[in-house]
């Protein structure tokens, strides 16, 4: 391995894991509780609340090599 800005083959290699979390809030809507009461009165309501609350967590796991240069230390 040549670090690419220097030439130099004093790199180093490293594996680098990242965790990136998504967090997201289920949609819950009033909306929804609403066209739930228009059509199903109050079950629908009740379902629309089902909903409530709920969150979707999902976790990614994102490993990438880095290359570091030790005479100049450019990392590529
Ligand atoms: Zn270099």
């Amino acid at each position: 391995m040549i670090c690419p800005k220097c030439g130099s083959n004093h790199v180093t290699t490293q594996v680098v894991t990242e965790t990136i979390t998504n967090e997201k809030e289920k949609g819950f809507g009033w909306i929804k509780a609403c066209l739930g009461y228009l059509l199903f009165s109050v079950p629908g309501i009740l379902c629309g609340l089902c909903g409530m609350g709920k969150r979707r967590r999902s976790t990614r796991t994102n490993s990438r090599v880095v290359h570091l240069c030790q005479n100049c230390g450019n990392q590529f």
